[in-house]
Protein backbone atom coordinates (compact mmCIF):
# COMPACT_ATOMS: atom_id res chain seq x y z
CA UNK A 1 0.00 0.00 0.00
CA UNK A 2 1.09 3.85 -0.96
CA UNK A 3 1.86 5.71 2.04
CA UNK A 4 1.03 9.09 2.03
CA UNK A 5 2.19 11.67 4.14
CA UNK A 6 0.35 14.67 5.78
CA UNK A 7 2.04 18.08 6.90
CA UNK A 8 0.45 20.37 9.39
CA UNK A 9 2.51 23.80 10.40
CA UNK A 10 0.75 24.52 13.55
CA UNK A 11 1.12 27.86 15.05
CA UNK A 12 -1.14 28.49 18.46
CA UNK A 13 -4.52 26.47 16.73
CA UNK A 14 -4.86 25.36 19.65
CA UNK A 15 -8.96 26.32 19.27
CA UNK A 16 -8.75 24.89 15.65
CA UNK A 17 -6.36 22.08 16.00
CA UNK A 18 -9.06 19.42 16.88
CA UNK A 19 -11.84 20.91 15.13
CA UNK A 20 -9.16 20.28 11.96
CA UNK A 21 -7.81 16.71 13.04
CA UNK A 22 -12.23 15.45 13.41
CA UNK A 23 -12.70 16.64 9.61
CA UNK A 24 -9.04 15.82 8.65
CA UNK A 25 -9.93 12.11 9.42
CA UNK A 26 -12.92 12.21 7.32
CA UNK A 27 -11.57 12.74 4.09
CA UNK A 28 -8.74 10.32 3.96
CA UNK A 29 -9.14 7.50 1.23
CA UNK A 30 -8.69 4.17 2.80
CA UNK A 31 -6.68 3.04 0.07
CA UNK A 32 -3.54 4.68 1.29
CA UNK A 33 -1.22 4.13 4.55
CA UNK A 34 -1.02 7.86 6.31
CA UNK A 35 1.24 9.28 8.52
CA UNK A 36 -0.13 12.89 9.48
CA UNK A 37 3.13 15.40 10.84
CA UNK A 38 1.59 17.87 13.03
CA UNK A 39 4.19 20.61 13.00
CA UNK A 40 4.57 22.21 16.30
CA UNK A 41 6.07 26.02 14.97
CA UNK A 42 6.94 27.37 18.41
CA UNK A 43 3.55 28.10 19.91
CA UNK A 44 2.85 29.30 23.06
CA UNK A 45 -0.46 28.29 23.75
CA UNK A 46 -1.23 24.75 24.56
CA UNK A 47 -0.95 23.52 20.78
CA UNK A 48 2.42 20.98 21.76
CA UNK A 49 -0.43 19.54 24.32
CA UNK A 50 -3.11 19.11 21.87
CA UNK A 51 -0.36 17.30 19.26
CA UNK A 52 0.87 15.02 21.49
CA UNK A 53 -2.25 13.98 22.84
CA UNK A 54 -3.39 13.48 19.60
CA UNK A 55 -0.68 11.66 18.46
CA UNK A 56 -0.62 9.20 21.41
CA UNK A 57 -4.32 8.32 20.57
CA UNK A 58 -3.29 7.48 17.02
CA UNK A 59 -0.36 5.60 15.81
CA UNK A 60 -0.53 7.34 12.56
CA UNK A 61 -0.11 10.86 14.00
CA UNK A 62 3.65 11.94 14.94
CA UNK A 63 4.55 15.42 15.73
CA UNK A 64 7.39 17.69 15.45
CA UNK A 65 7.96 20.33 17.64
CA UNK A 66 10.33 23.46 16.83
CA UNK A 67 12.56 25.17 19.37
CA UNK A 68 10.94 28.26 18.59
CA UNK A 69 8.82 30.52 15.70
CA UNK A 70 10.44 29.69 12.53
CA UNK A 71 7.58 30.45 10.26
CA UNK A 72 5.12 29.15 8.45
CA UNK A 73 7.50 28.21 5.62
CA UNK A 74 10.17 26.47 7.57
CA UNK A 75 7.72 24.79 9.54
CA UNK A 76 7.02 23.07 6.11
CA UNK A 77 9.92 22.39 5.28
CA UNK A 78 11.00 20.53 8.41
CA UNK A 79 7.30 18.23 8.09
CA UNK A 80 8.69 17.97 4.57
CA UNK A 81 12.02 17.12 5.63
CA UNK A 82 11.09 14.23 7.83
CA UNK A 83 8.06 12.92 5.68
CA UNK A 84 8.73 9.80 4.79
CA UNK A 85 5.69 9.12 2.43
CA UNK A 86 5.75 7.90 -1.13
CA UNK A 87 4.55 11.75 -1.63
CA UNK A 88 3.17 14.28 1.12
CA UNK A 89 0.01 16.34 1.42
CA UNK A 90 0.50 19.68 3.52
CA UNK A 91 -2.36 22.23 4.51
CA UNK A 92 -2.99 24.55 7.16
CA UNK A 93 -4.29 23.70 10.67
CA UNK A 94 -7.32 26.25 10.61
CA UNK A 95 -9.56 24.52 7.73
CA UNK A 96 -8.87 27.28 4.93
CA UNK A 97 -8.08 24.44 3.36
CA UNK A 98 -10.29 22.13 2.54
CA UNK A 99 -9.31 18.64 3.75
CA UNK A 100 -12.39 17.38 1.59
CA UNK A 101 -9.82 18.02 -1.61
CA UNK A 102 -7.31 15.42 -0.41
CA UNK A 103 -8.77 12.72 -3.13
CA UNK A 104 -8.72 14.37 -5.72
CA UNK A 105 -5.06 15.66 -5.26
CA UNK A 106 -4.41 12.11 -4.37
CA UNK A 107 -6.30 10.84 -7.89
CA UNK A 108 -4.07 13.59 -9.92
CA UNK A 109 -1.01 11.86 -8.09
CA UNK A 110 -2.29 8.72 -9.89
CA UNK A 111 -1.91 10.57 -13.30
CA UNK A 112 1.23 11.33 -12.80
CA UNK A 113 1.31 14.49 -11.66
CA UNK A 114 4.63 14.81 -9.16
CA UNK A 115 3.56 18.22 -7.69
CA UNK A 116 -0.07 19.12 -7.78
CA UNK A 117 -0.75 22.09 -7.04
CA UNK A 118 -3.92 23.76 -5.46
CA UNK A 119 -5.62 28.10 -6.45
CA UNK A 120 -7.86 29.29 -4.21
CA UNK A 121 -11.03 30.65 -5.78
CA UNK A 122 -11.96 33.92 -3.41
CA UNK A 123 -14.74 33.19 -0.91
CA UNK A 124 -17.26 36.04 -0.38
CA UNK A 125 -15.88 35.74 3.73
CA UNK A 126 -12.36 36.30 2.44
CA UNK A 127 -11.43 40.31 3.66
CA UNK A 128 -11.24 42.83 1.21
CA UNK A 129 -8.23 43.51 3.03
CA UNK A 130 -6.99 40.51 2.06
CA UNK A 131 -8.16 39.40 -1.14
CA UNK A 132 -6.24 43.25 -1.51
CA UNK A 133 -3.44 42.31 -0.26
CA UNK A 134 -3.28 38.85 -1.72
CA UNK A 135 -3.63 40.53 -5.55
CA UNK A 136 -1.09 43.49 -4.87
CA UNK A 137 1.58 40.94 -3.08
CA UNK A 138 1.18 38.48 -6.54
CA UNK A 139 1.00 41.07 -9.21
CA UNK A 140 4.15 42.45 -7.27
CA UNK A 141 6.32 39.75 -7.19
CA UNK A 142 5.56 38.45 -10.77
CA UNK A 143 6.80 42.07 -11.88
CA UNK A 144 9.91 42.07 -10.60
CA UNK A 145 10.40 37.51 -9.94
CA UNK A 146 11.77 35.28 -12.96
CA UNK A 147 9.02 32.64 -11.75
CA UNK A 148 5.53 33.36 -12.27
CA UNK A 149 3.34 32.79 -9.78
CA UNK A 150 -0.31 32.28 -9.88
CA UNK A 151 -2.67 34.28 -7.95
CA UNK A 152 -4.34 32.37 -4.73
CA UNK A 153 -2.07 29.37 -4.95
CA UNK A 154 -1.05 28.96 -1.60
CA UNK A 155 0.96 26.32 0.68
CA UNK A 156 -1.79 23.08 0.23
CA UNK A 157 -0.51 20.93 -2.34
CA UNK A 158 1.29 17.20 -2.76
CA UNK A 159 4.60 16.46 -3.61
CA UNK A 160 5.79 13.23 -4.99
CA UNK A 161 8.63 11.80 -3.40
CA UNK A 162 10.66 12.43 -6.35
CA UNK A 163 10.19 16.63 -6.01
CA UNK A 164 10.64 15.53 -1.86
CA UNK A 165 14.53 14.50 -2.50
CA UNK A 166 15.35 17.57 -4.59
CA UNK A 167 13.79 19.97 -2.10
CA UNK A 168 15.70 18.34 0.34
CA UNK A 169 18.76 20.09 -1.36
CA UNK A 170 17.41 23.18 -0.77
CA UNK A 171 18.49 25.19 2.49
CA UNK A 172 18.53 28.73 1.51
CA UNK A 173 17.13 30.35 5.09
CA UNK A 174 13.95 32.94 3.97
CA UNK A 175 12.97 29.71 1.98
CA UNK A 176 9.82 30.30 -0.07
CA UNK A 177 8.38 27.44 -0.75
CA UNK A 178 5.53 28.59 -3.44
CA UNK A 179 8.37 29.52 -5.92
CA UNK A 180 11.20 26.95 -5.15
CA UNK A 181 8.45 24.17 -5.83
CA UNK A 182 7.34 25.92 -8.98
CA UNK A 183 11.45 26.38 -10.00
CA UNK A 184 12.07 23.18 -9.24
CA UNK A 185 9.96 21.97 -12.43
CA UNK A 186 8.57 18.38 -12.26
CA UNK A 187 5.01 17.44 -13.46
CA UNK A 188 2.47 19.90 -12.06
CA UNK A 189 -1.11 20.86 -12.37
CA UNK A 190 -3.33 22.84 -11.02
CA UNK A 191 -6.88 22.04 -9.14
CA UNK A 192 -8.82 25.24 -7.99
CA UNK A 193 -10.86 25.07 -4.82
CA UNK A 194 -13.12 27.01 -2.90
CA UNK A 195 -11.67 29.03 0.35
CA UNK A 196 -13.45 28.46 3.43
CA UNK A 197 -13.26 30.93 6.29
CA UNK A 198 -11.06 30.25 9.53
CA UNK A 199 -12.78 27.92 11.87
CA UNK A 200 -10.94 29.22 14.85
CA UNK A 201 -8.47 31.57 16.18
CA UNK A 202 -7.07 34.43 14.60
CA UNK A 203 -4.47 34.85 10.93
CA UNK A 204 -1.17 34.58 12.22
CA UNK A 205 0.10 36.00 8.87
CA UNK A 206 0.42 39.65 9.75
CA UNK A 207 0.58 42.53 6.89
CA UNK A 208 4.37 42.72 8.31
CA UNK A 209 4.70 38.61 7.81
CA UNK A 210 2.93 39.08 4.32
CA UNK A 211 5.51 41.88 3.39
CA UNK A 212 8.40 40.26 4.39
CA UNK A 213 7.06 37.49 2.08
CA UNK A 214 6.67 39.31 -0.83
CA UNK A 215 10.35 41.18 -0.77
CA UNK A 216 11.86 37.54 -0.06
CA UNK A 217 9.99 36.25 -3.02
CA UNK A 218 11.11 39.09 -4.89
CA UNK A 219 14.82 38.84 -3.95
CA UNK A 220 15.56 35.25 -3.42
CA UNK A 221 14.40 34.81 -7.66
CA UNK A 222 15.09 37.74 -9.22
CA UNK A 223 18.28 40.24 -9.94
CA UNK A 224 15.31 42.49 -11.22
CA UNK A 225 15.29 45.34 -8.53
CA UNK A 226 18.96 46.22 -8.33
CA UNK A 227 18.53 46.16 -12.52
CA UNK A 228 15.71 48.63 -11.78
CA UNK A 229 17.71 50.96 -9.83
CA UNK A 230 20.35 51.27 -12.64
CA UNK A 231 17.69 52.29 -15.11
CA UNK A 232 16.18 54.70 -12.85
CA UNK A 233 19.68 56.18 -11.96
CA UNK A 234 20.25 56.33 -15.84
CA UNK A 235 17.06 58.18 -16.56
CA UNK A 236 17.82 60.75 -13.63
CA UNK A 237 20.78 61.51 -14.87
CA UNK A 238 19.32 62.37 -18.57
CA UNK A 239 16.65 64.61 -17.11
CA UNK A 240 19.38 66.08 -14.86
CA UNK A 241 21.42 66.78 -17.55
CA UNK A 242 19.13 67.73 -19.65
CA UNK A 243 18.12 70.51 -17.04
CA UNK A 244 21.51 71.35 -16.61
CA UNK A 245 21.63 72.50 -19.75
CA UNK A 246 18.53 74.64 -19.66
CA UNK A 247 19.98 76.30 -16.64
CA UNK A 248 23.14 76.99 -18.50
CA UNK A 249 21.39 78.44 -21.28
CA UNK A 250 18.98 80.94 -19.21
CA UNK A 251 22.25 81.99 -17.18
CA UNK A 252 24.41 82.49 -21.01
CA UNK A 253 21.56 83.72 -23.22
CA UNK A 254 19.09 86.03 -20.61
CA UNK A 255 19.71 87.58 -17.48
CA UNK A 256 16.71 85.55 -15.96
CA UNK A 257 18.94 84.08 -13.74
CA UNK A 258 18.29 84.47 -10.40
CA UNK A 259 20.05 81.94 -8.17
CA UNK A 260 16.85 80.22 -6.78
CA UNK A 261 16.72 77.57 -4.48
CA UNK A 262 13.74 76.25 -5.12
CA UNK A 263 15.24 74.14 -7.72
CA UNK A 264 18.31 73.35 -5.93
CA UNK A 265 16.33 72.15 -2.61
CA UNK A 266 14.05 69.90 -5.05
CA UNK A 267 16.97 68.09 -6.66
CA UNK A 268 18.83 67.85 -3.82
CA UNK A 269 15.94 66.10 -1.43
CA UNK A 270 15.54 64.12 -5.10
CA UNK A 271 18.66 62.53 -5.47
CA UNK A 272 18.85 62.10 -1.54
CA UNK A 273 15.65 60.36 -1.65
CA UNK A 274 16.87 58.14 -4.99
CA UNK A 275 20.14 57.26 -3.35
CA UNK A 276 18.17 56.28 -0.08
CA UNK A 277 16.19 53.92 -2.32
CA UNK A 278 18.97 52.54 -4.29
CA UNK A 279 21.17 51.60 -1.13
CA UNK A 280 17.91 50.11 0.33
CA UNK A 281 17.55 47.94 -2.58
CA UNK A 282 21.06 46.86 -2.97
CA UNK A 283 20.67 45.87 1.05
CA UNK A 284 18.47 43.70 0.91
CA UNK A 285 20.45 41.78 -1.67
CA UNK A 286 23.29 42.48 0.82
CA UNK A 287 21.54 41.17 3.84
CA UNK A 288 20.40 38.13 1.99
CA UNK A 289 24.09 37.08 1.38
CA UNK A 290 24.91 37.84 5.22
CA UNK A 291 22.07 35.48 6.17
CA UNK A 292 22.46 32.55 3.90
CA UNK A 293 26.21 33.00 4.30
CA UNK A 294 25.77 31.44 7.49
CA UNK A 295 24.36 28.64 5.98
CA UNK A 296 22.18 27.94 9.61
CA UNK A 297 19.45 25.81 9.06
CA UNK A 298 16.45 26.37 8.53
CA UNK A 299 15.21 25.34 11.85
CA UNK A 300 15.34 23.50 15.00
CA UNK A 301 13.57 20.45 15.95
CA UNK A 302 13.22 20.37 20.20
CA UNK A 303 11.41 17.26 20.05
CA UNK A 304 10.19 14.86 18.00
CA UNK A 305 8.55 11.10 17.66
CA UNK A 306 10.12 10.68 14.15
CA UNK A 307 13.41 11.17 15.71
CA UNK A 308 14.78 8.35 17.56
N1 LIG B 1 1.68 29.10 10.80
C1 LIG B 1 2.91 28.61 11.27
N2 LIG B 1 3.86 29.49 11.69
C2 LIG B 1 3.67 30.86 11.64
C3 LIG B 1 2.44 31.34 11.12
C4 LIG B 1 1.47 30.44 10.71
O1 LIG B 1 3.11 27.40 11.33
O2 LIG B 1 4.56 31.60 12.03
C5 LIG B 1 0.64 28.15 10.35
C6 LIG B 1 -0.73 28.35 10.96
O3 LIG B 1 -0.88 27.62 12.16
C7 LIG B 1 -1.67 27.85 9.87
C8 LIG B 1 -0.92 28.19 8.59
O4 LIG B 1 0.46 28.35 8.97
O5 LIG B 1 -1.85 26.45 9.93
C9 LIG B 1 -1.44 29.44 7.93
O6 LIG B 1 -1.49 30.50 8.82
P1 LIG B 1 -2.75 31.47 8.94
O7 LIG B 1 -4.02 30.70 8.82
O8 LIG B 1 -2.56 32.27 10.17
O9 LIG B 1 -2.54 32.39 7.66
P2 LIG B 1 -3.68 32.93 6.66
O10 LIG B 1 -4.55 31.76 6.29
O11 LIG B 1 -4.42 33.96 7.42
O12 LIG B 1 -2.90 33.46 5.50
MG1 LIG C 1 -5.50 30.59 7.55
Amino acid sequence: MKKVSIIVPCYNESQALPLFYEELKKHLPRSYEYEIILVNDGSNDDTLQIIKDIATANSSVHFISLSRNFGHQNALKAGFDLATGDCAICLDSDLQHPPGLIPDLLEKWEQGYESVITKRIDHESISFFKKTTSKLFYRLTNRFSEVKLEDGVADFRLLDRIVLDALKNFSENQIFLRAVIQWLGFKQITIEYQAAERVAGTSKYTLRKMLSLALSGISAFSIKPLRFSIYLGLTIAVLAFLYGMYALGVNIFTDRAIPGWTSILMSVLFIGGLNLLMLGIIGEYLGKMFIENKKRPNYIIAESDLIK
